[in-house]
């Protein structure tokens, strides 16, 4: 379905249990959808020590990999190893992490994930702080000249697709709102903003 849907890449939550409350699937799963993607994958991992993993997921068939902020004690050196392995390199942060952390190393980062729900289960409501932390970042990013993408993970749906698209958010990650419609391509259509061409 995915595949001949709009959605530009797909996103994978790996959740292990402990940085969230919750267990999702690991490197094997990411495999095998790989297989039968025609899609970049996103992984997103919600788990501690995550710089133990970058090589797995790479193998795996990861395009993009993010790791928490809140997980990583040598970020820096987590983002080069990722660059290293040939990924694209994603920071996220949780509703209560500031964005003026990532000052220091927003040239390095090639996405930031704002977590607009807390992290570890799907069908949470959208928290509107996030609006204020997408400007903040979105500022951040213009005043360095850098070319990192804002991706917003967490309620989005069809209600606040294009407020978010015009608050300066490039990737819009949709689980429940995608999965729980009747139609989920038209659904993706709509979020892409197909609608309103
Ligand atoms: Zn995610």
């Amino acid at each position: 379905m995915l595949n001949r849907s709009q959605a530009d890449w797909i996103h994978l939550d790996i959740m292990d249990g402990v940085f969230v409350p919750n267990i999702s699937f690991g490197p094997m799963v990411v495999e095998r959808v790989k297989k039968s993607s025609l899609l970049p994958l996103d992984v997103h991992l919600m788990i501690v020590q995550p710089e133990k993993y970058i090589s797995t997921f790479r193998l795996a068939g990861a395009d993009i990999l993010t790791v928490h902020y809140e997980a990583c004690t040598h970020l820096h050196r987590t983002i080069q190893q990722i660059k290293a392995e040939g990924m694209k390199a994603g920071v996220s942060l949780n509703p209560h992490t500031p964005v003026s952390l990532l000052e220091d190393i927003i040239h390095d980062i090639d996405l930031v994930l704002i977590m607009s729900v807390n992290p570890g289960f799907g069908g949470q409501k959208f928290i509107e702080n996030s609006y204020l932390k997408i400007h903040q970042l979105s500022r951040l990013i213009n005043d360095r000249q850098s070319r990192t993408l804002i991706e917003v993970d967490g309620g989005v749906d069809t209600n606040n697709a294009a407020k978010l698209v015009d608050a300066g958010v490039n990737v819009l990650v949709a689980g429940n709102s995608v999965f729980s419609s009747t139609d989920p391509v038209g659904t993706i259509a709509i979020l892409k903003g197909e609608n309103s061409r």
